[in-house]
């Protein structure tokens, strides 16, 4: 049995190669963490500290909680830190997050907003399939009527909406281990504290949700844990990923990066690879498109000096006109042509396997295994050039 977590389940699905590289392989990532993620982290133990000395009836003052979170920085921060967007130093992150606890101090004085029952707790909820669900909650209270509050502090700098947190996985799996951990819950309330926007979204589940949630979590458990590949998925959030001088989308550009001069980057044999195969594909497309034209000037010619054989030089070409059909294109009538081959027995002779979507079905396991155990499943590539995103938009 393993322990789960709702950024594991997360990993998996943003990108299943990282999942692989984090949580089968072990790997350690080549950047430590991203600016965004480390300010969070100085922000969170900053908000413990403040609770954790109103605990123990410590005063505690707005200029000793940024002394903490700026002390914290300045002891943690290293030069590896990865910041993505341009224009922005550490300097802007720090500021932003001294920004958001003055925000939060400001609105939550005195703190007295409930009875802390835990801060950063790590407990382990036991889920039906015997599995285990990490439950790190940042700040989890109640109050005297039996309302549990399970508070998540946010850093993002884009708000989540109320439909967005009402889907929310990570806090109501914490819900379900609120609910069984505390026999006098009325109600479990699930509140993010948008720290940029100063401001709290709050959702809540029913037990029907919380039991479909669990069943959905347990699906995508078996999925993980059946799984065979681990493919890549480039996303914007690959600039943020720490792997990615070893994944297989980015290895190649990586390595070029370290090549020093021009002579040598064209030297490359991938550069040289994929300079030629997209100069073949263009010129493909060029030609593509001339056959076309030239096509139609041939047909042009023939028809104007009624000819229907044109010479060349070594070559002659036969332009001859003939009949063919066009199937109807309103979906509406091509419905009712399809209906009327079938009435007259005529459908088995003229219609054909659609590849493109049995492929897709079968691949994907949406059809019966009597049909797909039919099938030969072989390895094959697909090849798609695009722009480097990398090179000429500085
Ligand atoms: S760089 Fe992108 S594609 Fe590669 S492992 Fe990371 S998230 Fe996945």
């Amino acid at each position: 049995m393993a322990i789960y977590s709702h950024s594991k389940i997360s990993a998996f699905e943003t990108c299943p190669h990282q999942y692989k590289l984090r949580y089968i392989d072990k790997k350690k990532p080549e950047i430590p963490t991203t600016i965004e993620a480390f300010m969070g982290d100085i922000v969170h133990q900053a908000l413990e500290d403040l609770y954790k000395r109103k605990k123990f009836r410590q005063r505690v003052s707005k200029a000793s909680l940024i002394k903490f979170y700026r002390d914290l920085w300045k002891k943690n921060y290293s030069y590896d830190i990865l910041i993505v967007k341009k224009g922005l130093s550490a300097e802007n992150y720090r500021k932003m997050g001294e920004k958001f606890l003055s925000d939060y101090y400001d609105r939550m004085k005195p703190f007295e907003e409930m009875t802390i029952l835990g801060l950063e707790t790590q407990d382990k909820l036991t889920l039906k399939d015997g599995n285990q669900w990490h439950v790190r909650i940042d700040k989890l209270g109640c109050d005297n009527e039996g309302n549990y509050y399970v508070c998540d502090y946010k850093t993002n700098s884009r708000i989540k909406d109320q439909e967005e947190a009402d889907e929310d996985r990570q806090l109501a799996m914490y819900s379900i281990w609120v609910k069984d951990k505390f026999k006098d819950v009325k109600s479990v309330k699930l509140v993010w504290h948008m720290l940029a926007f100063n401001k709290d979204i709050v959702s809540e589940r029913t037990d029907e949700q919380l039991e479909k949630l669990q069943e959905d979590v347990l699906q995508k458990i078996k999925e993980i844990e059946s799984a065979t590949e681990f493919p890549t998925n480039v996303t914007a959030l690959c600039d943020y990923c720490g792997f990615k001088v070893e994944c297989p989308s980015f290895k190649h550009q990586a390595e070029l990066e370290k090549i020093e001069t021009v002579k040598q980057f064209k030297e490359d044999e991938g550069v040289k690879l994929v300079d030629k195969y997209s100069e073949i594909k263009t010129k493909l497309s060029e030609l593509k498109k001339a056959e076309e034209e030239f096509r139609d000037n041939l047909i042009r010619y023939a028809k104007q000096f009624k000819v229907d054989v044109v010479y060349g030089s070594n070559q002659k070409c036969s332009v001859k006109e003939f009949e063919k059909i066009v199937l109807p294109e309103d979906k509406e009538e091509k419905e009712k042509f399809i209906r009327l081959l079938k009435d007259k027995g005529l459908w088995d002779e003229f219609s054909m396997i659609n590849f493109m979507k049995l492929n897709s079905k079968v691949i994907k396991e949406e059809v019966d295994e009597d049909i797909s155990e039919k099938l030969e499943k072989v390895k094959d590539f697909r090849l798609s050039l695009s722009r480097r995103r990398d090179v000429g938009d500085e």
